[in-house]
């Protein structure tokens, strides 16, 4: 039987490298809904290729795509826009497998309709976790969701837990021996620059990641380390553990993707090379395993696996992620939500790479903490927390 996958935000670098899966293995599965923004010519490439029933687009790019559809006789494609679209296709009965690929807040209601249609999940999307963590993980035990982590990190670390780990246990890290997760992080373009170099960042230097090939928010996000701090939390939220048992260790090669240690002294890794087909093909097919084009890993081939703490002074954002977690309740969504605000200010020119992180901990300050149990509250904070950010960047700008 074939099962029809959707792809929310198929246009984008994970949707590439899920596209690129998928077209192995089509006698498994079939593209049955993409999703895409900005780019539209890129998702009438994909109709073109992988013929889905359902496309979504934003309102006002609906009339554009229809005429470039019908020009290349695609006439049979449905199309629907905006957040009714997306949560629409997540949903959609004929759907058994979600690809939450879309960047930031924006995939949240997608994903979590995802997971309240019981669907397999495979999370990319780490933004709508750490926005709704308690939410989406009791949605996903309600709905009999299969939620499978796609960050190669989280994916790593699935791999190294035990395979009848059971995150609905909070006591299980304990009785199953494990002692903490390693999360691994390459530390970014700017490992290795002064304090004062970081200063005077270019957007174009801050997305040129050394391992990996992402989209912008996500490339700045690992320049600055808030990427390690929204993983830390999605770490939290996705195994169960607490933050505590979370230590985060910079290893620049990217071939270790994370660690599990144990009571008994066993260190548990997941290595291959830095490709997102790995961990994509792992949570599309798992517990079974397919074929993917990544090369295995040559270990002859020079590698050198090196390992150190990472420099808070230089890159504050990790730490400021681990208080959000440690407050819990809404900080959370304030911190995401003013770290996508600052991200995109920085890729506009508007404020200096050092300044992302000090705008996020003014916003962290300024908002007071509540608990996140309502959709209505997080979807409040993110608001409120976006708002207070632009604010601050208006009153810097003049
Ligand atoms: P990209 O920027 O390459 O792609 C983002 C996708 O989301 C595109 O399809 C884009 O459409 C779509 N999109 C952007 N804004 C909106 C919006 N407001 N509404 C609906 N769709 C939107 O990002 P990545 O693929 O790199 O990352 C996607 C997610 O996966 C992120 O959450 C990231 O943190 C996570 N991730 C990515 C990894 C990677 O290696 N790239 C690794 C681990 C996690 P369009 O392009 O048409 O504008
Ligand atoms: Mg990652």
């Amino acid at each position: 039987m074939r099962q029809n996958v959707c792809i929310l935000g198929a246009t984008g670098s994970i949707g590439d490298s899920t596209l690129k899966v998928l077209a192995q293995h089509t006698a498994q599965y079939t593209v049955f809904a993409v999703t895409g923004y900005h780019r539209i010519d890129k998702l009438v490439e994909i109709c073109l290729t992988y013929r889905p029933k359902v496309v979504v687009v934003p309102q006002e790019k609906k009339q554009e795509i229809w005429q470039k559809l019908q020009h290349h006789n695609l006439v049979d494609i449905e199309i629907l826009s905006d957040e009714e679209g997306l949560v629409y296709i997540a949903s959609h009965a004929d759907v058994d497998i979600v690809m939450a690929a879309i960047v930031g807040a924006a995939g949240l209601l997608p994903t979590l309709a995802a997971v309240k249609a019981g669907k397999r999940v495979l999370l990319a999307n780490k933004e709508a976790l750490v926005m709704s963590g308690d939410i989406m993980m009791q949605e996903a035990e309600k709905n009999n969701a299969l939620l499978l982590p796609v960050d190669s990190e989280h994916n790593a670390i699935f791999q190294c837990l035990p395979h009848d780990y059971n995150t609905k246990n909070t006591e299980i890290s304990l009785s199953q021996g494990i002692s903490q997760i390693l999360l691994t992080a390459s530390g970014g373009p700017f490992l290795n620059s002064s304090a004062s170099d970081l200063e005077h960042v270019t957007p174009a230097q801050a997305c040129k990641h050394p391992n990996w090939s992402m989209g912008q928010k996500i490339s700045v996000d690992s320049a600055t380390l808030m990427n390690k701090g929204l993983e830390l939390i999605e770490a939290c939220h996705l195994f169960n553990i607490c933050e505590s048992k979370v230590t985060v260790v910079v290893h620049p090669q990217s071939i270790i993707h994370s660690m599990v240690q144990y009571v008994d002294g066993s260190t548990l890794a997941q290595m291959g090379n830095p490709d997102m087909c790995t961990p994509i093909a792992h949570a599309l097919a798992w517990p079974k395993r397919i074929h993917t084009s990544v090369p295995a890993l040559d270990l002859f081939a020079n590698h050198h696996l090196d390992f150190q703490p990472p420099d808070h002074q230089r890159f504050p954002a990790l730490q400021l992620a681990r208080e959000a977690i440690q407050a819990g309740g809404i900080m959370p969504t304030v911190l995401n939500a003013s770290n996508e605000i600052a991200v995109d200010a920085f890729l506009n020119g508007k404020i200096k790479f050092t300044d992302i992180p000090k705008l996020i901990d003014f916003v962290l300050n300024k908002i007071d903490n509540v608990a996140a149990n309502s959709l209505d509250i997080i979807l409040g904070h993110d608001t409120l927390a976006r708002h207070t950010a632009n604010t601050y960047i208006q009153s810097k700008g003049q």
